[in-house]
């Protein structure tokens, strides 16, 4: 019984997930689910990405939250739309979530939109939201065990963002065994190594972000 349920949860999700993604398409916007656990740097990664962007290509971004606004105020004010998702209590974003806010943003004006994901390291890369890659931050602070026991998240990404990796001779993680067993996971993972915090390893995922269309 409990099976015949979540599975109509998750049809349900994908119909909504394909009109959103439907709607994104006619737009011409890039859209990516930013996903990665709580403290990670997701936010403070966009905070990096987006002035370095330099409104080469206009970014939009919505903010998923259990609560709070804190992430949304500070990406308003690089000056890029954004809305602000309080799930009030959900651990992920579904499609109907993002459904409901795609009005609130100036869609005409957007080359790239980024949703980034209630922290969680599990169920936000179970539910598609009508995005067209999944992307991932990993802060190295986390530990080098984490692609084997959350897999499905390497898995369903298309790319890595390894974070705050200023912090590697303080915290002992294994930096090449994070990417062997990500890659054993995701073969076709495309990795970054980055520091939010001083900026190392954004050139990079600049050039990889402003290809993206
Ligand atoms: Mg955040
Ligand atoms: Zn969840």
């Amino acid at each position: 019984m409990n099976v015949k349920v979540v599975s109509r949860i998750l049809e349900a999700n994908d119909r909504i997930a394909g009109e959103n993604a439907g709607i994104l398409r006619q737009k011409g916007i890039y859209s990516i689910n930013l996903m990665g656990a709580p403290g990670a740097g997701k936010t403070s990664i966009l905070e990096r990405l987006i002035p370095a962007l330099n409104g080469k290509r206009k970014t939009g971004v919505i903010e998923g939250d259990i609560a709070g606004t804190e992430d949304a105020e500070r990406i308003n004010s690089l000056g890029v739309p954004v809305v602000q998702i309080n799930t009030g209590g959900a651990c992920h974003l579904d499609a109907n979530m993002i459904r409901e806010v795609l009005p609130e943003l100036p869609l005409d004006g957007i080359d790239i939109l980024i949703i980034e994901n209630v922290g969680n390291l599990v169920c936000p890369a179970e539910f598609d939201v009508g995005e067209d890659m999944k992307a991932m931050v990993l802060s190295v602070a986390e530990g080098h065990d984490k692609p084997l026991k959350y897999p499905l998240m390497f898995q369903k990404s298309s790319a890595l963002i390894i974070n705050k990796i200023d912090l590697l001779p303080h915290v002992g993680a294994d930096l090449a065994r994070i990417r062997k067993d990500a890659l054993a996971l995701n073969p076709r993972l495309k990795i970054f190594e980055v520091s939010s915090r001083t900026g190392e390893g954004f050139d990079s995922l600049t050039e990889w972000l402003s290809g993206l269309r």
